[in-house]
This record gives structure tokens, sequence and C-alpha cells, in this order.
């Protein structure tokens, strides 16, 4: 499909919300700025991209999406500097990898291209939602739906692509981070699409997540489905273990999601000269470690809130505390990250991409 004379249409809002946002108690995801890019899937192909009000839509009862969850979606931001520019962070990996989720969901692949015009044109038309500081960021959600009408179970031949997009703030927060290493449930499977940022694979970790919630736990560290010995997720968010000074998290593989922010800690630490090894860990080396005096620090990896730190785990009803450590990885790598992505610092590796 040639892209490249492809015109997005837009409509414009009459009157911007933006005067009525306190953006000093923002909750994550709850307000959404003035814009959104579709783009809908038709006759074998994507038509009509165009940039209009953020607005509800009407749709039928029986579309496909509703019954069979054919969804996917990604999570990107957008940072804004002291000057007022606004950048992306490595976009084009999310572009890719939702084509990939696009792949294993059926769903028709969206031209990457278009991909980045519509997010570059919405972005900077809504560039007075994100706000500058760090912390401070716009929430970027593109997703795809089927949006067939009828029953029948199969791939839908109807989709629509959307973008919409969330101011939010993240908190330096000390708050106790309590997870619980799974030894029942599991949020993949061989053969099964862990790897794709795919609705139903949230769906079902929202029950699991609760009851682990009603025992004291604010997470889940999933582990694979067959044997409950490989570590393999923390919540939504990849896992790093340290053990001595080396930092270990499992490799991307069918079950656990290729996250942006995992490969990016990689490679700020190989740049640190942090010893940083992509292999499977177990349950019972993660024990010999905290057993030990080994293990020093557990955190996840996300685009929301880019590194957050676990303070303790359980297994099988033991706890097991972590050691409170000054000048962490986690905070070394985080803060890096995070000069990068508010061009507050040098960007050796060509992630920033100015709008
Ligand atoms: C989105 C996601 C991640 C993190 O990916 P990033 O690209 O770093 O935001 C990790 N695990 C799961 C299951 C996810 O859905």
């Amino acid at each position: 499909m040639n892209t490249s004379n492809f015109s997005i249409s837009v409509k414009k809002i009459t009157q911007s919300k933006l005067p009525n946002i306190d953006f000093s108690k923002l909750a994550f995801g709850h307000i959404f700025s003035d814009h959104m890019f579709v783009c809908d899937y038709k006759d074998g192909k994507w038509q009509n991209p165009r940039i209009e009000p953020y607005a509800p839509f009407l749709v039928a009862p029986s579309m496909s999406v509703f019954h069979y969850g054919q969804a996917v979606f990604e999570g990107m931001k957008a940072y804004k500097d002291d000057k007022g520019n606004v950048f992306l962070f490595r976009p084009t990996e999310n572009y890719a990898r939702m084509n990939k989720s696009c792949r294993r969901m059926a769903i028709p692949e969206f031209p990457e291209e278009l991909f980045d015009q519509g997010l570059k044109t919405l972005v900077t038309l809504d560039k007075d939602w994100v706000q500058p500081g760090v912390g401070n960021s716009l929430y970027l959600r593109p997703f795809v739906i089927a949006t067939s009408e009828g029953v029948q179970a199969n791939p839908a031949t109807e989709y629509r692509f959307m973008i919409i997009t969330s101011p939010v703030q993240s908190y330096y927060t000390t708050k106790e981070v309590k997870v619980k290493i799974a030894d029942h449930y599991s949020r993949a499977a061989n053969g099964g699409f862990g790897f794709a940022k795919a609705a139903g694979n949230y769906a079902g970790q929202f029950y699991p997540t609760a009851l682990a919630k009603e025992e004291g736990f604010q997470q889940i560290i999933w582990t694979d489905d067959a044997t409950h010995e490989l570590l393999e997720e923390c919540g939504t968010m990849n896992v790093v273990f340290r053990i001595g000074n080396t930092l270990v998290s499992p490799p991307p593989t069918e079950r656990i999601l290729d996250g942006v922010t995992r490969k990016s800690v990689l490679a700020v630490a190989d740049k640190l000269g942090i010893d940083f090894q992509s292999r499977p860990i177990t349950v019972t080396e993660l024990i010999e470690a905290a057993e030990n005096g080994t293990l020093q620090e557990i955190f996840g990896c996300g685009t929301a809130a880019v590194i957050s730190p676990v303070t303790a785990f359980n297994y099988k009803g033991k706890d097991y505390q972590l050691p409170t450590i000054e000048k962490s990885y986690a905070s070394q790598i985080k803060e890096i990250l995070i000069n990068i992505q508010y061009n507050k610092a040098e960007d050796p590796f060509g992630w920033r991409v100015k709008i």
C-alpha cells in the first residue's frame, strides 16, 4: 500500500477542553485530549485516515470485538523538554510490534508509515496536552478492534485503528511493592499469544491479580504455564533481577512480551558496564540468591512507570524481603532513560524522535 501520498483529513474541535483540566490531579488514563486518529479497514484495505474530535461513536451490538476479542494495542508516550519541543521514544519499535501482534490475532497489518504520520499529526495538533517537567507526559494509546457485524466465529473483515491520548503524571513514591510468584495461574502458554499486546492477555490477568491483591500483594510475577519454575514477567511489565552485580532478565519468547523499556534497560546497562544476562531464570535460582544474600534488586520495566522496584516477594506462602540499596541499578538506569526521554542529556543511542 502506497502511503506516501496519503492525506490525513483533520476535523478540529471547536473549543479545547484544555483550560478545564487540573494537571495537578491526574489519575492515570482517565482524561483524554481533544483529538483522536481514526482509520478503517474495509474491502481489503486501510482507508480514510482522519483526525477527529475525541468522542464516543455508535457501534452494533454484534460487533465482532465484543464477542471474540480480536483486539490489539500499543502503549507509548510523548515527552516535552523545557524549550517546548516534543519527543517520542523509539516509536518505530511500537509500529513494528503492533503488526507482530496483529499477525498473531489474524488482524490485517497497519502500514507503519501511516501509523507514523497519523501519530505525529495527532501529537502535533494536541501538543499543548504534553506538559513539560519530568514525570509529565502524554500517554499514547494506539489500538485496533474488529468492527464487522455478526457473531460467526471467524476473523472479522472490517477493523478500526485508532489513537487516543491521555495526559499522565508519574509520582516518585517510596511505597512498598510486594509481589507474589505465580504457582498456579499463568498469563501465557506455549503456542499462545503472550508475546502479543492483545487485549485478552490483560482480561485473563485481572482475576488472579485481584486475588493476589486480596492477599496484600500489588502484582504477580508470572511463571511459565508448564512448570511454574521459569520467571517471566511482573504484572504487565518485563522483569529484571539483580544477583550480585549482574542483571538477569528472561528473554522474550512466545510467552513473554518484547518490551521496548526492557530492551533500553539492557542497552543502558551495557553502556554503564553492568553485566546484563538475557537468559531464563528459575524460581529455584531466585530463592537461592535470596537465601544466600546475593539477591539485590528486582524491578519491572515498561512504558507507563519506566522502572518499578519491587521491595518484597512471596513464594508459596513464604516472604522474602529485598535489601534497601543506595544508588540501585534500577534508579541509575531509570535516571539515564528519563534524561534521554526528556532531552536532558545526549542520546547516544538515537532513541529520541523529535516531532
Ligand atoms: C506493554 C507490556 C510490557 C512493556 O513493554 P514496553 O514496550 O516496555 O512498554 C511488558 N509486558 C507486557 C505483558 C506488556 O503488555
